[in-house]
This record gives C-alpha cells, structure tokens and sequence, in this order.
C-alpha cells in the first residue's frame, strides 16, 4: 500500500450549496479500500477535528459519497454505506448544530431536534470489514441519524417548523 499522505484540511460546503442536497452515492468493496477514499477519510477526519465538529459527511466537503466521520468517546469512527437499520420507539429533543448551516456571521445554528434515541446502524469500515454498531448512547445515536441524512441530501433544518426555517 502507498504511504498516506498528510490529511488536509477541506473547505466545507455550506446551505443552500446544492451539493448537500444530492443523494450520495454508494462505494463499490474496491472503491472503499481505494487509495482515494482512505485519503477522503483522513481529509474528513482533519477537518471534524479542526472544526471541533462531532461529526462530518462528505457532501460536506463536495463528495456526493456514502462516507462519514464521527467523533465518539475521544476517537473517530468511520463509516461507509451506513444505513440504519432499527430505530428505537423512544425519542429525545436535544440541541443540534451543523458545520454546515451557519449565519451571515459565520457562526454555527442550533435548534432543538427530536431524533430516536438509539440506533443500530449497518456500515463498512476503511478496510472494508461489514460491522454493526449499537448505539445505546442518545449523543452517538443522534450523530448517526444526523450524519446519516447528510448523505440522503436531508438536513437538521428540514425538521423544522416552517415558521423556524
Ligand atoms: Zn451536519
């Protein structure tokens, strides 16, 4: 395997860029353990952490690929083709920010978001291994609903009240 490149860290796009509304697309096994996305991963991960972000999905920075990045218990977790696959029936309101939903003073929005409060959730990890994560914590639940929509081209925003918009 090639050397990993130092991560970089990536411009984000932000709302209304038309880039977060696309459904993004799946990578095929070869892709996920391609040179390519590993660096994408790692430019992602720089970029969370850089922001102090608690998670990020690449539409964020212009791929319109099933990727994201989550910032859970002082590590990242990766994870590709995520889909969840049980919702609990039990729900919590919690405040919800997004790297890309800022003012015009380039500060981050929050509102309060109603979101279930644990998820388990299907994914691939960089080397390409099926996993499966149950997240019991509501924080990490939300971050996986969160980042989830991300590559559905759904954000926190369209939870809102129209009023709210
Ligand atoms: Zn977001």
């Amino acid at each position: 395997m090639k050397k990993t490149p130092v991560a970089k860290t990536l411009p984000i796009v932000h709302y209304p860029d038309p880039i977060l509304r696309k459904i993004s697309q799946g990578l095929t096994e070869k892709e996920i353990v391609s040179q390519k996305i590993r660096d994408l991963a790692f430019d992602l991960e720089k970029t969370m952490l850089e922001k102090d972000g608690a998670g990020l999905a690449a539409p964020q920075v212009g791929e319109n690929v099933r990727m994201v990045v989550l910032r859970h218990d002082n590590q990242s977790l990766f994870l590709i083709n995520p889909k969840i696959t049980k919702k609990s029936r039990g729900k919590i309101t919690e405040q919800e920010g997004c790297l890309s939903i800022i003012d015009s003073s380039g500060e981050i929005i929050y509102h309060p978001i109603e979101r279930h409060k644990k998820v388990t959730c299907l994914y691939f990890d960089l080397k390409g291994k099926k996993k499966k994560i149950q997240a019991e914590d509501p924080l990490l639940a939300r971050a996986i609903q969160h980042e989830v929509d991300h590559l559905d081209g759904i954000l926190f925003i369209d939870y809102l009240e129209p009023n709210k918009k």
